[in-house]
């Protein structure tokens, strides 16, 4: 404030100084003149006086040297003296000679003489300015000829009486000037610089925070406009400042909000200058791997990790600046001989920075290592099982069907013997060996096909003979829970290309578990084709329909796949939503009271949708409890051999 102060009573003398030294200046410089010009008028004035002087004194000069009166002269001269109408009087003759004169001690002048010759030379008047006195002579011409020189002198009293006054009157218009000049001057200085003194506090006001501060907008145009560009732009700071306010305390709550979340985050983080050196760092949570931060800091990642680690990250610092994209990479370190896994995440932070997230991922890769392990371990001990129970199945059935065979023939030599007690119980030996078999050729089928063992035998069958051979094997079966059956098949129904013992096992399963589920109620089964436009889903895979109502379609698009729909109705037990989730599933039944009730396995579905999936199939069920079922069979009519069989881990339902 003081220096602020300092500098303004400085630009107040200095343009007091100037504009009065200005004023000053300019008006001696007129006085000056104005005395000049005055000196020079009244001299003029003298100098026309002694003119008319000497005219008239040559005249009776002349007429007395004419008349020989030259005692008139003397007479001339002391009255001129006596009157003091000059401070002296000379006449001359022609060779310089002093005829009269009223004061002897004027004529010894030394200036007199040379004067004589100069006037007689010419007819003017001729002046010359001494101190105090004004010399004039002028020849006295008689008939154009020169007879005598007359010289006065004249006193300059009362032209420096009155040059005195004029002088004096120009010092004192210059003083009173002076003076009003000071005060104007210094007037127009303060009007100028209280403004600015106004500017300059209210500046170091707002400099330490006071935005209120406004200046009072003076009447001249220049500092008016300065002052009101002021008072906007303190309007406008205070504006700013209260905005900046608001958006501080937002900041500094999305900063600490940002801290925290940066706190809570258990992965380390670096940040790494272009060459490598750590500029940043914020320690993981229970982090001991590394030296605290004041060592890292400032240090090249070549001092602090390995060389190979080291090496690693310098790789990705680069590729990360080059490539400004997020680099992800991973790797192992030994930490108090224990190996330790990382993940290591670098971006790009700046211009040329690189920021680095690494995360301890030991646990999770070792855990991944166990999970690995385990399901090597599972889907080992699910092959073994699956090949123990193919081999099982297989050994199984040689015996079984000795079995079935000497049974048959023990049958045969019973009836033909007589005895006739023996046979119904062969028949029991021989239908529980029937049915032992069913069961090991089921198993053995699962078996295989979970092992991914089962194999297609692809072939070219007429639908219709396919049908009617099942309606005989399955007849017994429906009829002796008193239901009925019906078999529809358009005449025209043609053939497929499909493994056809595999589609034959699937309708006599549905159809069986309708004769089973059902009593005294009715069975049916229907045929058709359909087509069905390919798309790209449908592509990598043999996709049927996704339910049986997509059925038929009137026209044939283009790469239009056919199907053949086997459907199955009866109106048995029917199936609730929640059975309907596992019922294709190995070894699943409805409820386990279904076994002890109807008997059975819980394979026959599983076998047939896995038979269906393994043509580009699938089974659809559509089903109530109590309402009858509806097993529809969807099979591509020309299945094309799967190219690679992996069954074993996939889930068929
Ligand atoms: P299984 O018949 O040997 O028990 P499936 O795999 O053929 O085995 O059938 C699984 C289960 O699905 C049956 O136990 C039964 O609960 C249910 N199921 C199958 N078909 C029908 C049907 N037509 N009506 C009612 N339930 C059925």
């Amino acid at each position: 404030m003081g220096k602020f102060i300092g500098k303004n009573r400085s630009l107040t003398t200095q343009l007091t100084v100037s504009v009065t030294t200005l004023t000053l200046v300019a008006m001696a410089t007129i006085t000056a003149i104005s005395i000049w010009s005055q000196q020079q008028t009244l001299r003029r004035q003298l100098e026309r006086q002694a003119d008319q002087l000497l005219e008239a004194i040559s005249i009776s000069v002349g007429d007395a040297l004419t008349g020989g009166n030259e005692q008139f002269l003397e007479t001339l001269v002391e009255e001129n003296q006596r009157r003091e109408i000059a401070l002296s009087t000379r006449i001359y003759q022609t060779d310089g000679q002093v005829i009269a004169e009223d004061s002897p001690q004027v004529g010894e002048s030394s200036e007199g003489e040379p004067l004589v010759g100069q006037l007689l030379e010419t007819n003017r008047t001729l002046f010359r300015w001494q101190d105090k006195r004004l010399i004039a002579g002028k020849a006295v011409i008689v008939e154009g000829s020169p007879v005598a020189a007359v010289r006065i002198e004249l006193s300059t009293a009362l032209l420096d009486q009155k040059m005195f006054v004029a002088i004096a009157t120009g010092l004192l218009a210059i003083l009173v000037t002076g003076l009003v000049a000071v005060i104007m001057a210094r007037k127009l200085a303060q009007s100028i610089t209280g403004p600015l003194y106004q500017l300059g506090s209210a500046t170091e006001g707002i400099a330490e925070g006071d935005f209120t501060q406004t200046i009072e907008i003076p009447a001249y145009e220049e500092i008016g406009l300065l002052t009101h560009s002021f008072n906007t732009m303190s309007d406008r700071l205070r504006e700013l400042f209260e905005n900046m306010a608001d958006r501080t305390a937002d900041l500094h709550q999305s900063e600490a909000k940002n801290v925290a979340l940066l706190m809570a985050i258990p992965d380390l983080m670096f940040g790494f200058s272009e060459d490598g050196t750590f500029i940043d760092y914020k320690g993981g949570r229970g982090d001991t791997i590394l030296k605290p931060q004041g060592e890292l800091l400032q240090k090249s990642v070549e001092l602090v990790f390995p060389p190979e680690l080291a090496d690693l990250y310098l790789k990705y610092v680069n590729s990360t600046l080059q490539t400004r994209e997020i680099q992800v990479f991973e790797y192992e370190w030994f930490i108090n001989g224990k190996r330790r896994h990382f993940e290591a995440r670098f971006a790009v932070c700046g211009q040329d920075e690189v920021l680095a997230i690494v995360r301890d991922i030991t646990e999770g890769k070792l855990a991944q290592f166990e999970l690995q392990q385990a399901k090597e371990a599972a889907e080992a001990a699910n092959y073994a099982k699956n090949v123990f129970l193919a081999n099982m199945s297989h050994e199984l059935r040689t015996p079984l069907n000795a079995i079935i065979g000497y049974t048959d023939l023990l049958q045969e030599e019973a009836e033909e013997l007589g005895y006739e007690d023996f046979i119904s119980d062969l028949e029991k030996i021989r239908q529980a060996g029937k049915n032992l078999m069913g069961i090991i050729s089921d198993v053995l089928d699962i078996s295989k096909l979970e092992a991914g063992k089962m194999t297609l035998c692809l072939e070219t069958f007429d639908i219709s003979t396919l049908l009617l051979e099942v309606q005989t094997t399955v007849l017994p079966l429906v009829q002796k829970n008193g239901n009925n059956i019906e078999i529809q098949c358009p005449r025209n129904m043609g053939s497929m290309y499909a493994d056809r013992t595999k589609v034959k096992q699937v309708l006599l399963n549905l159809l069986s578990n309708a004769a089973k589920f059902t009593e005294s109620g009715m069975i049916s089964m229907s045929v058709k084709k359909i087509r069905k436009e390919k798309t790209a889903q449908d592509q990598p895979t043999q996709s049927p329909p996704q339910s049986a109502a997509d059925s038929s379609t009137e026209s044939e698009p283009v790469n239009a796949t056919e199907y053949v729909i086997f459907r199955v109705k009866d109106t048995g037990i029917g199936i609730t939503p929640e059975q309907k989730q596992h019922i294709f599933n190995a070894f699943a039944q409805a409820d386990p009271s279904t076994t002890r009730k109807y008997g059975g396995t819980g394979l026959g579905l599983a076998i047939g949708q896995r038979f269906c999936k393994l043509m580009g199939g699938k089974i659809f069920v559509d089903s109530l409890a109590d309402g009858g079922s509806t097993f529809t069979v969807c099979l591509p009519v020309m299945v094309k051999p799967p190219k690679n069989i992996s069954w074993s881990v996939e889930k068929y339902n």
